[in-house]
């Protein structure tokens, strides 16, 4: 079941008032009628079981039957740091993440990323990939979406890292350590932090650099996964590492 997200602003009493995006897609694209049922969160994470009760153009008023309490936030909080990737390989990363749960996506540029955001283009890509992260959400009933952060340099992202207090860098060369090995003690992680790098992989210099601020380089086994598969496979083992799954 879908849920919509809303702002708790446009709550008013037992009202709330859907415009722009999200009345554009209620009343046009799925065409929702006068006494259907939707579920929207706020925020707050606040969960409104509401019943249509006005439909006009782009302006849709829904009357709330029932407040469900927040849902707890997960812990640990996952951040996955993506080098950019070509096309839509990159959409697709952002989706998949949002679909399995994590809090933060972090867009990185690296020595052999191809795909290079424009400056100018920064932004437009950004809001791109939080619409995908949003509808991810909204398409699998989470009560929250991935909050997706400006393209940063791999320097910049290591100068100011992400909360976690584990950060791992899943490395094609790692002879090691294991992720199995580097999860062990997840449970008792408050965040975790996961850097996946560009079609190209990382040069040595940026692993020697991501070991000497903190990040810890792990194997993914013997097979050399595209970069969009090593994401959706680390994210897939953490949350089953959480018994999540
Ligand atoms: N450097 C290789 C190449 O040029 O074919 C592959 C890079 S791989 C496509 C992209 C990213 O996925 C890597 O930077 C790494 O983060 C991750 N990755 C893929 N396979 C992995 C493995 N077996 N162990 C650890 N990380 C892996």
């Amino acid at each position: 079941m879908p849920v919509y997200f809303i702002q708790s602003r446009s709550i008013q009493n037992d009202r709330v008032v859907l415009t722009g995006d999200l009345a554009h897609h209620l009343g046009a694209v799925l065409r929702c009628r006068v006494g259907e049922i939707v579920h929207l969160v706020d925020e707050d994470r606040v969960r409104y079981r509401s019943e249509l009760s006005q439909i006009v153009e782009k302006r849709i008023i829904a009357t709330i039957l029932e407040r469900e309490r927040p849902v707890p936030r997960r812990i640990p909080a996952v951040t996955l740091a993506q080098a950019v990737l070509k096309g839509d390989k990159m959409d697709w990363a952002v989706q998949k993440a949002g679909e399995l749960g994590v809090n933060v996506i972090i867009p990185v540029v690296t020595e052999r990323t191809i795909a290079r955001p424009r400056a100018e283009r920064a932004r437009h890509h950004r809001d791109r990939w939080q619409t995908i992260a949003k509808e991810a959400s909204q398409q699998c009933g989470r009560l929250d979406y991935a909050d997706v952060k400006p393209v940063v340099s791999l320097d910049d992202l290591f100068k100011n890292p992400p909360e976690a207090s584990l950060k791992l860098v899943p490395w094609e060369q790692e002879q090691g350590r294991s992720l199995k090995a580097a999860l062990q003690n997840l449970k008792e992680e408050t965040s975790v932090a996961i850097l996946i790098g560009p079609e190209g992989g990382f040069s040595p210099r940026e692993i020697e650099n991501a070991r000497e601020a903190g990040w810890v380089s792990v194997s993914l086994g013997p097979r050399i996964l595209r970069a969009e598969t090593a994401g959706v496979a680390v994210l897939a083992i953490i949350e089953y590492e959480l018994n999540e799954v």
